[in-house]
């Protein structure tokens, strides 16, 4: 007889640590399977091993278990994606993938924490407005959000609160505050924790901006500048983005909802349980369980009328179609992401850009959303612009040298010891737009261990990401001349297989069930008690990273679940 259980939450990431802690507080028996190990904090005492975390990925799926392929257009041969572990000194690019289990991107994400804009649920009606009907390319398949921030607005709230954010409101209830966000629409209350300390590299990043006429401020940090709840203040490490924090600074599902939810004694947690199956009934229409492997191979069956599938965009939408959930042909389709501008300045003193969090720093919002001025290069929607003191660790940084440096030799030693301590970041995502083109399917040849069929992306970057690039880099160089940097490049143009790890879209959200895969709860239009969680419900990115929102959204589906049962 198969086992049954209140409720399944299948992956305990940002989204399913958030409703498995809702749930479970409501006194739900829940039952968690997740595909990673559990960890510990204690684990990290002595993590400042960046070959380990870093280099090879030793949080993070692995190519031959959860592999992926890519090509850029229907005509071409998917290739296996360089996925965590690219080989070191050539031109793969290394961005890490979500980590696996309990706590999922959280237990090593860099922490930006934003809301996103009112602006950023329009932005079809917004663009259109302003550049004409025909501004969006003809195969795109953009939408307005069919909710709005007022509607999310109590929701990115309990984010801050119950997990913890650290910052500076700049707009409570209409009253502007110039130290904080001067563009970011009204929220109810500021935050709970003040913003981090920055560096002095940061104040020149600051200064620099403000002669050139920008408002700067302090980014909004999912980590702790005092001790919070059960987040501890953050000690400046430097291991961070790309590693666990070992004092619980950071926040992570595993030490916020995860936690909670262990603590009313509702929760199960089965680790190193690979869902590879959502089961149905007869008809199809309603939700009767999940099949999992365990860490043996053996196959398990759970039933449940009432399942939460969290496990990253990529992830919910290669399991649902897997199980044959995709009457009316959308999962999978959408895809975006974010086209990432990363350049590096030398400054005249030592920046030591091996100390702090990636988020101890300013940013600059003026160019982001439909803020973006007038141009003759085609940007139709902006991003923020970052800077980046910190979190620097040296194997990061010998990735991504000035152009024609070699990654070896005395040129290189003598380049990297003279230059390392005074490097900087600055920072830009675009966020690419959905189009017909670009959409995961199942791959017809690649199969993982278990002989489950990998998820294929087909994408590449459409003219509209490359202007924005171009339009951006522009501005940091500006930036950078006015700090008074000594050198800066640009990292080439992201090959069109780079994985931001902001992946969205691909399970959207929307009213009309033949348009769009989930409705604004999460829950499947196809499939009734199947609710399926995290980014890929966004109908558009924004410029902002996306973890905040998809917490949100969690809160408001857990809310939802909790009414109807
Ligand atoms: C290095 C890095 C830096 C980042 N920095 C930021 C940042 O600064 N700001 C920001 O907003 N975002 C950032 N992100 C992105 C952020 O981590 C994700 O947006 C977020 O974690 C997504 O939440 P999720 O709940 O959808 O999935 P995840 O948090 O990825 O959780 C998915 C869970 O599902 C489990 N799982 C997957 N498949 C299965 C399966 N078949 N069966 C059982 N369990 C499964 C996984 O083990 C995991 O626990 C970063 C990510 C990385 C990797
Ligand atoms: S920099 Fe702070 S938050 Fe990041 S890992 Fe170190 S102590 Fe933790």
């Amino acid at each position: 007889m198969p086992e049954t259980a209140e409720a399944v939450v299948v992956g305990l990431g940002a989204s399913g640590g958030i409703i498995a802690e809702q749930l479970t507080r409501a006194g739900i028996r829940v039952l968690a399977l997740d595909k990673g190990p559990v960890h510990t904090s204690e684990e990290f005492t002595f993590k400042q091993d960046e070959v380990k975390y870093y280099s090879r990925g030793s949080l993070v799926p692995q190519l031959a278990t959860d592999p992926v392929t890519w090509r850029p257009d229907e005509t071409s041969t998917a290739r296996l994606l360089p996925w965590a572990a690219g080989v070191r000194g050539n031109s793969e690019p290394l961005h890490l993938p979500p980590s696996i289990g309990p706590g999922g991107g959280t237990l090593h994400w860099g922490g930006a924490s934003w809301r996103h804009r009112d602006a950023d649920f329009h932005m079809k009606s917004l663009i259109e407005e302003r550049f004409g009907p025909d501004a969006l390319e003809e195969d795109s398949t953009m939408v307005d959000w069919p909710i709005g921030y007022d509607d999310l607005e109590p929701y990115y709230d309990r984010v801050e609160w119950e997990l913890g954010v650290s910052g500076r409101a700049g707009n409570v209830k209409g009253a502007p505050d110039p130290e904080g966000n001067p563009y970011e629409s009204p929220r109810e209350r500021g935050f709970p924790m003040p913003p981090l300390r920055t560096a002095p590299a940061d104040d020149r990043f600051k200064a620099a901006c403000q002669s050139l006429g920008y408002r700067p401020f302090q980014q909004p940090a999912a980590v702790a500048s005092t001790d919070y709840k059960s987040l501890k203040g953050c000690e400046y490490c430097g291991f961070c983005h790309g590693f666990l924090c070992h004092v619980n600074a950071k926040q992570s599902s595993r030490i916020t909802s995860v936690e909670a939810a262990l603590q009313t004694g509702n929760l199960e947690i089965r680790s190193n349980s690979r869902v590879f199956r959502l089961d149905r009934d007869p008809s199809g229409r309603r939700i009767t369980g999940v099949s999992y492997f365990d860490p043996d191979g053996n196959v398990h069956q759970v039933q449940s009328n009432l399942v939460v599938v969290a496990c990253y965009a990529l992830e919910n939408s290669r399991l649902l179609l897997a199980s044959g959930i995709n009457a009316n042909g959308q999962v999978g389709q959408n895809f975006m992401t974010h086209s990432f501008g990363w350049c590096s300045l030398v400054l005249p003193e030592f920046s030591n850009p091996f100390m702090a969090p990636l988020v101890a720093a300013s940013v600059v919002d003026d160019l982001n959303c439909d803020g973006v001025p007038d141009n003759d290069e085609g940007v139709l929607w902006g991003s923020v612009l970052t800077s980046i003191p910190g979190d620097l660790q040296p194997i990061e940084a010998a990735h991504n040298l000035p152009p024609g440096m070699r990654r070896w030799g005395q040129g290189f030693k003598d380049w990297f010891s003279e230059n390392y301590r005074r490097l900087m970041g600055i920072h830009n995502q675009v966020p690419s737009f959905p189009s017909k083109k670009y959409y995961c399917d199942l791959d017809p040849v690649v199969k993982d261990k278990f002989g489950q069929p990998a998820l294929r992306i087909t994408h590449d970057w459409s003219e509209h990401d490359l202007a924005a690039l171009k339009y951006f880099e522009k501005v940091k160089r500006a930036i950078a001349e006015e700090m008074g940097a000594t050198q800066f490049w640009s990292e080439p143009t992201p090959p069109a297989y780079h994985l931001s790890t902001h992946e969205v879209g691909t399970h959207r959200m929307g009213e009309n069930p033949a348009d769009s895969v989930v409705d604004i709860y999460g829950e499947s239009h196809e499939c009734k008690g199947l609710y399926v969680v995290g980014g890929g419900q966004f109908p558009t990115l924004s410029g902002y990273n996306p973890t905040q929102t998809l917490q949100a959204l969690a809160y408001l589906s857990a809310d939802h679940i909790l009414d109807k049962v």
